[in-house]
Parts: structure tokens; sequence; C-alpha cells
């Protein structure tokens, strides 16, 4: 081993000292969240051991998704919002593929042990684990700078959503208005306040239900976590094709807003593609629903084109691309 990553690993044991009383903060916070889905979703072991153990012969879709302080969420927030933030990000990969929850692994990382911040941060796990119906399988207590890690697992659908099926012609769709976690933070950061206007931020949803209506007639999907344009481009990157992306018609929390609404992301709506001939179906299943599917864009050419783009610049977006 070189002298560089001897160095590194040294650095490496030293942050992951355990805190002392690991084991038992994980029994009496960490323990039983979720435990009365452990049989349906087919968990055979949650915690305890080495491992968790699940009973599956089929396909498995699986997620992980880091969340650090001062960079994915704000110190300040409840840690119940934490909590449920860190893990309702990580779920909305699992809803991008079109696929069901099953069970989340978390792996936290706290500068000291706080036993009302834990008693909060519970609260935000039960929380999201009711939603969804899913068990903490396992995870591990780490003493260090505020992180949250979760891996997701999750059954996929009949069919499985990539990045990489769109086709020329396709309509491009959004499941929602974009914005609102910029705006829901913006509006936190001046109140700390847990209102309609901070809950997107503070408590974002995964579209499960709506990527599982979309699924059958669907061609590409991905989650809005970075920004349209970089999402996007995601998507047509994978796709090996291009597109042109109406700003007009796409819907934003704030017009005054309107770049910070397209750019920020965190707002996990599902950006998706489908052929013009299954569009009314799908729309009319959504609309059944009660949710809404805004057509945005058309796949075509061989790169991102941008109409009715008032931005000098856009961020995330090589214009060379
Ligand atoms: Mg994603």
């Amino acid at each position: 081993m070189l002298a560089a990553e001897w160095a590194h690993q040294a650095c490496l044991k030293d942050t992951q000292v355990k805190i002392n009383s690991e084991f038992t903060i994980i029994k009496k916070y960490l323990s039983g969240i979720g435990a009365a889905y452990l049989n349906s979703n087919g968990v055979e072991l949650a915690g305890g051991d080495d491992c968790a153990v699940l009973a599956t012969q089929a396909k498995l879709l699986i997620s992980t998704d880091t969340s650090v302080a001062g960079i994915h969420f704000l110190k300040s927030m409840q840690p119940h919002a934490i909590a449920y933030r860190a893990v309702s990000t990580a779920l909305s990969d699992i809803a991008a593929m079109g696929g069901v929850p099953t069970a989340f692994n978390l792996s936290l990382v706290i500068p000291t042990f706080d036993p009302s911040w834990m008693k909060d941060f519970r609260k935000g796990l039960i929380k999201i684990s009711k939603e969804h119906k899913i068990p903490l399988i396992g995870g591990d207590l780490v003493k260090g700078p505020l992180q949250i890690s979760v891996t997701v697992l999750g059954q996929p659908g009949r069919k499985i959503l990539l990045r990489s099926g769109a086709k020329h012609g396709d309509i491009l769709c959004l499941s929602g208005v974009l914005g609102q976690a910029y705006m829901g933070l913006k509006e936190f950061k001046a109140s700390s306040l847990i209102n309609a206007q901070t809950k997107p931020y503070l408590f974002p949803k995964a579209q499960v239900g709506y990527a599982q209506a979309i699924a059958p007639y669907a061609t590409a999907a991905i989650d809005v976590s970075d920004g349209i344009f970089q999402d996007l481009s995601h998507l047509i990157d994978q796709s090996n094709i291009g597109c042109e992306l109406d700003l007009v018609k796409v819907p934003v929390a704030d017009s005054l807003y309107q770049k910070q609404c397209l750019e920020f992301g965190d707002d996990y709506q599902l950006l998706f593609t489908v052929p013009p001939n299954k569009l009314a179906l799908l729309q009319s299943k959504i609309k059944s629903m009660g949710k809404k599917c805004h057509t945005i864009g058309v796949i075509k050419g061989t790169r991102l084109k941008i109409l009715n783009n008032p931005f000098k610049t856009i961020k995330n977006w090589d214009h060379f691309r």
C-alpha cells in the first residue's frame, strides 16, 4: 500500500471511531421501525445480527443516497424532517424505476449523542416507514459530522422504467410543478417554520404511485433531483437522442424565481417520455388519480434544444454538449 493510502486509511479509522453506547442507542432509537411490514416484504431478519436476511428470488432494485448536513440539508432542520427527507429522497430513485419500495437500510453519522434529537429523528423514520409500508432492516451508527446514508430496496413493477428508453417522437412529460422545494427552502431559511410552503422541501414525496401508473405507457423516466436541465440531459444522453424542451410549458412554483425553480432540483417530480399514441390513455389514468401530467417537450434531434429560453446561462447545462 502506498504511503498516501496508509494515511487515508488511518484518517478513515480515526473518523470511524464508534460511539461507546452504539448498540444501546441503536436498540432504543433505531430498532423496530416498520416491524409490522417485515413479513409482507419478505424480510426474514432485520437487525440484531451481522446482516439482514431477505427472501427473494426475483429481481431487486437497489439504490443508495447520502445526505450531508450543510450540503443536502440544513443542520437547523428538525431531526424528524432530516430523517424523513433522507429516506424519501432515496426512495425517489425506486419510484423513478417504476418500483415499489420494500425496505431500507440506514447509516447514520452523528457528532454527539443527544437523546431528544434521536427521539425526534426516530419519529421521522417511523413516519416515512408507515407511508410506504417499509421496515428499517439494518445499518450502523458512527460518530462524525452529521450525515445520513440510506440504501433502499424495491421490487420492480412489470416494466422497469429506465432512462435509456426514449424514442424519436415521444412526448416529454413532467409529473408536477418545479421549484416548490426551492421556494420552501427559501421560506424555511427565513422562518424556520414547518408550514405548507416549507413542507415540499422538508418532506419531499417520492412519486411511487404516479410512476407505477405511467409505467405501462412510458418509455423512459428519471426523477428530478438535480434540476430539470441536468436530469433531462441524463435521460437524453442515456437514450442517445435529443429533445426540444419548451420552457413556457414547464410549471414553476413562482414565476419571479423561474430560473431557480428550474435549476435548483430537490422536487423529486418525475420526468418521463411517452409515445404520442399512448399519451391520451396515460393522461386519463393520471387524471383519475387526481394528478397532473404536464407535456413540456418532444424527443427529437441529437441534442437538447430549449425553446422560449429567457436565460443567458443555465446551471448544470453544457451548451456545447
Ligand atoms: Mg434519481
